[in-house]
């Protein structure tokens, strides 16, 4: 595993999140049309599922920013660096999460 496998996992997962985020902001466009010609619960329900998908949306555009910064990472030579610590990230980490900033037990600290 280097930095070039790296990339193009990182590529692969930036091309998948760009179609989910295509077809993400049609259903949430989707749901708006809708709600003209529903009832009352299931508008309810409809906009559970779109607060839903808005969050899922958040999520999806926080991932590709961190994807975009780790690709620019592996130009400046600066990748698998934990950000927090200085510290290698561990491969098996990179290979889950390619997009990873932290090493693990600053993940970890950051989280509790
Ligand atoms: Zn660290």
């Amino acid at each position: 595993m280097n930095a070039v496998d790296h990339k193009k996992n990182l590529l692969a997962l930036r091309e998948s999140l760009r179609l989910a985020q295509e077809t993400g902001d049609q259903a949430e466009r989707t749901v708006e049309l809708d709600q003209a010609r529903v009832g009352r619960l299931s508008r309810m329900d409809a906009m559970q599922a779109q607060a839903m998908s808005k969050e899922t949306g958040r999520l999806r555009r926080q991932k590709l920013l961190q994807i975009e910064a780790a690709l620019k990472r592996i130009e400046n030579d600066d990748y698998g660096y934990c950000q927090e610590c200085g510290d290698d990230i561990a491969l098996a980490r990179l290979e889950v999460d390619p997009a990873a900033l932290l090493c693990i037990r600053c993940a970890e600290a950051s989280e509790s």
